[in-house]
């Protein structure tokens, strides 16, 4: 298999602010797998922040230790996969993730089938996609949520501001959405509980990563406490989180770029699953490209929140499409994502 590796820089429609900080460019990596002339293609999307220590760098340096665990035969995914997991033990989520999303792709071509197919799904059964409204003025996000909200009926609302009250609010007095509500970690356990009690009479379906990453008594304690359900997404990062995060959340979110890919992804649905825990499918920002290799695992889960592509200036692909926010699959061959320019 030959692999090739080329730039995908990206522009946000908008500056997408979270409580750690503010994003106006993705710097992803395009990965393309070519194996009996067909050619695979994956995103590698790390967190714009650089949180989970990965950039365009890293990856470069990272990619020939991975390149050459995948062997010679593209169907094998679970032995690259534990190849890619033993080649670099801990992180590269989002280079692994980009390999495995082209080899899902490169399979499907080679047999003539889409990615959800092979994986015994039906497409019926995605969910809705919530659509992100970063932290701005309260005004002005009310009115991203009032215009986004005529098309995507689920908002997921990024707070971790002093004005994070006032946010939720005038967004509520704008629309009736669905509200989902992501603290990105921003809150100690007693100001979560806080807040979230403030929150709560706004309608708020659930309450995502309130506490640090790594301070899971906390986020046990908010959940314990908590009038709404609690979700974990920075703490929780591969299939290895997921059984210590049961009992201590209502629910996981999972993202390709932070496990790894589409096969870890599996694991932690199933996993979370058998634990009683509720599952969401969500991304950082890249094109239709890595939403496309997500969105083909969402008949699985509830929740989904792949909007990478929806907040771009000009995404370089096209797959998945949304119906008042509802995930409709492509069913062309693989990924069956289409280059746009
Ligand atoms: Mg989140």
């Amino acid at each position: 298999m030959q692999v090739r590796a080329t730039p995908l820089d990206l522009e946000l429609a908008q500056p997408f602010r979270i409580s750690r900080g503010i994003q106006t460019h993705a710097r992803n990596l395009l990965i393309e797998i070519e194996h009996d002339g067909v050619v695979g293609a994956g995103e590698a999307a790390p967190d714009g922040g650089g949180y989970y220590g990965e950039k365009r760098e890293t990856m470069r340096a990272a990619l020939p230790y991975l390149e050459e665990a995948l062997g010679d035969d593209p169907f094998a995914l679970e032995d690259i996969t534990a190849r890619l997991d033993k080649a670099l033990h801990r992180g590269h989520g989002a280079l692994k993730a980009a390999l495995d999303m082209a080899l899902h792709d490169l399979t499907g071509k080679l047999v003539g089938q889409p990615a959800y197919r092979l994986l015994g799904l039906n497409p019926d059964r995605a969910p809705a996609s919530s659509y992100t409204i970063a932290i701005d003025a309260p005004e002005v996000m009310a009115e991203r949520a009032r215009v986004a909200a005529a098309r995507y009926p689920i908002l997921k609302i990024k707070v971790g501001t002093s004005d994070d009250v006032s946010a939720v609010r005038a967004i509520r007095s704008a629309t009736d959405a669905k509200l989902r509500v992501d603290a990105n970690a921003a809150w100690t356990p007693k100001e979560a509980l806080r807040r979230i009690e403030e929150l709560a009479p706004f309608d708020v379906e659930l309450i995502e990563q309130p506490v640090p990453a790594h301070d899971l008594d906390g986020l046990r304690f908010v959940r314990e406490r908590s009038p709404l359900p609690i979700f974990a997404d920075e703490s929780c990062v591969t299939p290895h989180d997921v059984p210590r995060l049961a009992g201590v959340v209502d629910g996981i979110n999972i993202k390709l770029a932070k496990c790894g890919g589409m096969r870890n992804a599996l694991v932690m649905i199933h996993t979370a699953r058998a634990l009683g825990m509720q599952v969401m499918l969500g991304c950082m920002i890249g094109s239709s490209l890595s939403i496309a290799a997500a969105a083909h695992l969402s008949p699985l889960v509830e929740y989904a929140d792949l909007d990478g592509g929806l907040l771009l200036a000009d995404d370089p692909f096209a797959g998945v499409a949304f119906d008042r926010g509802r995930l409709i699959l492509p069913s062309a061959p693989g990924l069956g994502v289409e280059r746009r320019r």
